[in-house]
């Protein structure tokens, strides 16, 4: 676990005890804070004291958070003047959330895990610190980065949004690099993370029920490079710098596009790679053999790593291949622009799509409606799907994922690929994008 003297004496808020809030209240008592706590859930609740000790009744009743333990106090009965910071989940909406309001009167800040990872770097041994964002592929880049660096022989650890809270990781000896995927969220609730090396892989829209507009989503990725200090490393498309009007003043850019004019290494060499397959893999890819030069690492150390990265789950995941008809999970595919390059990848789709639609077309998958056989629509998105596709495909609608499987399977033949990329977050028939995956890979197993 992290933990920083900086943080001793003072008294947070910690609203929001998912996986991030829990380890954000264990690093913060740890580091010897007061700590009040909340969660509406009471599931999330019991689990911040099975893993804190205590009891939930013992820290109702106590006056407030001590050292030895959190004080779960209702968000709405709080004395917002007694804290120092509140420190929330990125999955909170600010933009409509209350706590916003009543922070900014009471004059608080309001940050999350990864601010309190930048204040406790001063006490780690000296390190370097890799933040990767964009709309797509912050993940894959990620836990290739952290691959190759491993490989390699160097400490690492990664964290944020890829579902490991950095303040429950081990601190790294000195010379370690500590990757970070950062969402728009986490970022909206950092002031100072300074990144030797920052990347934006790209940026389309999304997220737009928690962003005024599009351009209000794009300004909160640049303020990754915002907090840079001159001389260090900014990784971007072209196209970005472009719209975006960065980098920023004395950072050092380098683009995405042009990764491999200035390396050993050839794009051809892709072939090798067997889990980066697919174009937009090949920019994942070079954003990371950027990245892995910058940190001094050798070509063939990236190499190495680049051969024996093994890929992430729900990512164009194989979960099987029956009577010559292959089952992908792309469960991770939640708005359209995702799903276009799994549509480019295979040539004879039967595709499973729908869920919480994120915006009203699919024109990015357009370019691939030939590569697809026959569409298999579920959940709230599922006839909206069905009127969009249907005039360039058969389409059956399915409502849920159960029986689109069971279509897709009974009328599939061999060579054809079943593929779940739903371009829809999964959160009207699912928990998260995991539990859709692990429940296609259930339903595929059972056929
Ligand atoms: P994130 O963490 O940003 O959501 P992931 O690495 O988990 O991204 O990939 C999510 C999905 O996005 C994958 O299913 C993949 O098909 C698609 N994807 C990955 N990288 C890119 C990219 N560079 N451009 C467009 N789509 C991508």
């Amino acid at each position: 676990m992290i933990t920083a003297r900086a943080f001793a004496g003072k008294h947070y808020a910690v609203l929001g005890l998912a996986r991030s809030g829990l380890a954000t209240v264990n690093a913060l008592l740890a580091s010897g804070a007061r700590v009040t706590a909340w969660d509406d859930n009471p599931q999330a609740q019991e689990k911040l004291f099975s893993r804190v000790g205590g009891s939930p009744d013992a820290a109702r009743s106590a006056a407030s958070g001590s050292g030895l333990g959190p004080c779960l106090r209702r968000e709405t009965e709080w004395d917002l003047s007694e804290f120092d910071s509140i420190v929330v989940t990125p999955g909170l909406p600010l933009n409509r959330h209350p706590i916003a309001g009543r922070a900014k009167d009471a004059g608080v800040e309001i940050i999350g895990d990864i601010e309190l990872f930048a204040r406790a770097r001063p006490e780690l041994p000296p390190h370097k610190v890799v933040g990767i964002t964009g709309t797509n592929g912050k993940s894959t880049t990620t836990a290739l980065v952290h691959h190759i660096l491993k490989t390699a022989g160097v400490p690492t650890e990664m964290g944020g949004n890829i579902g490991l809270p950095i303040l429950a990781q081990d601190p790294l000896p000195a010379g370690g690099v500590y990757v970070l995927e950062l969402s728009s969220y986490q970022i909206d609730l950092t002031q100072s993370l300074d990144c030797d090396v920052a990347v934006l892989l790209n940026i389309t829209p999304d997220h737009l029920d928690r962003y005024e507009s599009f351009e209000a989503y794009a300004t909160s990725k640049m303020r990754l490079f915002e907090m840079q200090t001159p001389g260090h490393n900014m990784v971007v498309r072209v196209t970005e710098a472009h719209d975006f009007n960065i980098p920023g003043q004395g950072v050092v850019a380098s683009f995405i596009e042009d990764v491999f004019d200035f390396k050993e290494m050839r794009p051809k060499e892709q072939r090798e790679w067997p889990a980066m397959q697919g174009p937009h893999n090949l920019e994942n890819a070079s954003a990371a053999i950027e990245v892995c030069d910058i940190l001094g690492l050798q070509v063939q150390q990236i190499r190495d790593g680049l051969r024996t990265y093994p890929g992430l789950p729900h990512r164009m995941e194989r979960v099987a291949e029956k009577g010559g008809v292959l089952f992908v999970n792309d469960s991770k595919a939640t708005n359209p622009t995702a799903t276009a390059p799994a549509l480019a990848a295979f040539p004879k789709i039967r595709w499973i799509c729908g869920g919480q639609a994120k915006s009203d077309n699919l024109d990015e998958c357009a370019p691939h409606f030939d590569h697809v056989r026959k569409a298999y629509t579920i959940g709230e998105a599922g006839e909206m799907f069905a009127s969009l596709l249907s005039p360039h495909m058969a389409v059956a609608e399915c409502v849920t994922l159960d029986e689109a499987v069971r279509a897709a399977a009974s009328e599939a033949q061999a060579g054809d690929t079943v593929l779940l990329s739903p371009a829809c977050a999964s959160f009207d028939q699912f928990r998260d994008f995991e539990a859709r995956g692990d429940a296609f890979r259930v339903l595929v197993g059972e056929l």
